[in-house]
């Protein structure tokens, strides 16, 4: 590693990944407490996962799969407003069951359509539903969350093969979260997220990261691992770790398993190439879904790009299993984790703390961090 490259090798705070955690503490240390930050980054590129980019063909195509922004907290919408112009973000997606597409989430479209019936209002859809369930006396995984709130026909067709798809592992084997993360709704509200605040970059997310991170006193060092320069770079204030706990402290106590994808990206000659963002193929097919984010970028070309997601086991670690092994694994990497914080080292972020957090929680997690930095190191 040469070190040359480096301007400051004295920076306030070491930060390590220049994802929307790394991005969002450096902006905040820069502008309010004046810190210097140097920001490592492993990859060619800042932004993290939500890193997207123009194609040959001049379309804006999401590189590691699509990026739905949404807020829970205007709090937060209005933090992130300050680097970004926005365009709406109407996802819309549906499930590919039998030759026909069922909006998904769950609604009461999707059941009228599936089951061939046409239902007054809510309550005479949730009382044929309440026919179908199975009742259960503990929920003690996914499947018994879905077949106890939806039935066996619906678990079996848009659930079932599609969880065994995307994690390699039955949904008996997971913990119900995994499909409690998306809602079933009986009402015909057709988007694929129930917040109001539904937006997208309008010129994408690398160009948000990179204003967010034009300060001067942030210095961005790409291709180059913290491994790689731990022993040479001392913070004056602190660490800020973004990456995943067992490499971190070299899987003293055994590696988590992560879920990741490949992503095939095809470009077609035609406007539009399907009716809607993304497409799930729960039975059919061995990629998850089909992707075509010009429906949300609203990009005027004559072609489109769709990108195909092949879920795998070995890879980019994407998704957190959740599941008894990884839980007792990571309690564990937790409680070393506590202790480096009086070593003025921080673990923060969606790799970081093993959980599926999406971009708006996380840039909350992180803004949260920093107020602790400044009690601290005021
Ligand atoms: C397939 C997929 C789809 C998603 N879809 C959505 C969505 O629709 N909506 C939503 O809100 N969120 C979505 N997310 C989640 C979103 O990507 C994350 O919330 C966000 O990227 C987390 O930010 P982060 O900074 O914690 O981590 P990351 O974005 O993962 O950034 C961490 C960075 O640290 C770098 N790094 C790690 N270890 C080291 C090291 N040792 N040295 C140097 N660099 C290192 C990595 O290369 C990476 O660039 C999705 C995630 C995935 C994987």
């Amino acid at each position: 590693m040469k070190l040359k490259k480096i301007k400051n090798k004295n920076p306030d705070l070491l930060i390590v990944g220049a994802g929307p955690v790394g991005c969002v503490i450096a902006e905040r240390a820069a502008k309010i407490k004046k810190w210097s930050s140097l920001i490592v980054e492993k990859r060619n590129h800042i932004a993290g996962n939500c890193y997207d980019e123009i194609n040959k063909k001049g379309l804006r195509i999401h590189k590691y799969g699509p990026h739905y922004m949404r807020f829970k907290k205007k709090r937060i919408f209005n933090y992130v407003s300050k680097f970004t112009k926005w365009i709406k973000g109407n996802y819309i997606v549906k499930s590919y069951v039998k030759g026909q597409l069922y909006p998904i989430p769950i609604n009461l479209n999707t059941i009228e359509k599936f089951f061939n019936k046409k239902f007054q209002n809510k309550n005479q859809a949730r009382k044929f539903i309440e026919t179908l369930k199975i009742k259960k006396k503990k929920i003690k995984n996914s499947e018994d969350y879905i077949l106890s709130k939806l039935g066996k026909e619906i678990y079996e067709n848009f659930y079932k093969n599609y969880t065994i798809k995307q994690w390699g592992i039955h949904p008996r084997n997971l913990n119900k979260s995994v499909v409690g993360r998306l809602p079933i709704r009986f009402n015909r509200n057709p988007y694929y997220v129930n917040q109001k605040l539904k937006v997208m970059p309008k010129k994408g997310y690398t160009n948000l990261f990179k204003n967010m991170t034009k300060d001067k006193k942030i210095e961005i060092l790409l291709d180059t691992s913290y491994e790689k320069i731990k022993k040479n770079i001392k913070p004056n204030l602190a660490t800020i770790y973004t990456g995943p706990p067992d490499v971190f402290f070299n899987f003293k106590y055994g590696r988590l398993d992560w879920r990741s994808l490949d992503f095939k990206f095809k470009t077609y000659k035609k406007e539009k190439v399907q009716e809607c963002v993304q497409i799930n193929f729960p039975n059919e097919n061995k990629f998850t879904r089909k992707v075509e984010i010009k429906h949300v970028t609203k990009q005027k070309s004559k072609f489109s790009t769709i990108s195909y997601e092949f879920p795998k086991s070995k890879g980019d670690p994407y998704y957190p299993i959740n599941n008894k092994k990884n839980t007792n694994l990571f309690k564990k990497y937790k409680k070393l984790i506590g202790k480096l914080e009086k070593e003025n080292i921080y673990f923060e972020g969606r790799l970081a703390s093993y959980r599926y957090l999406n971009m708006d929680e996380v840039i909350e997690a992180a803004l949260n961090l920093f107020k602790r930095l400044k009690i601290k190191y005021g």
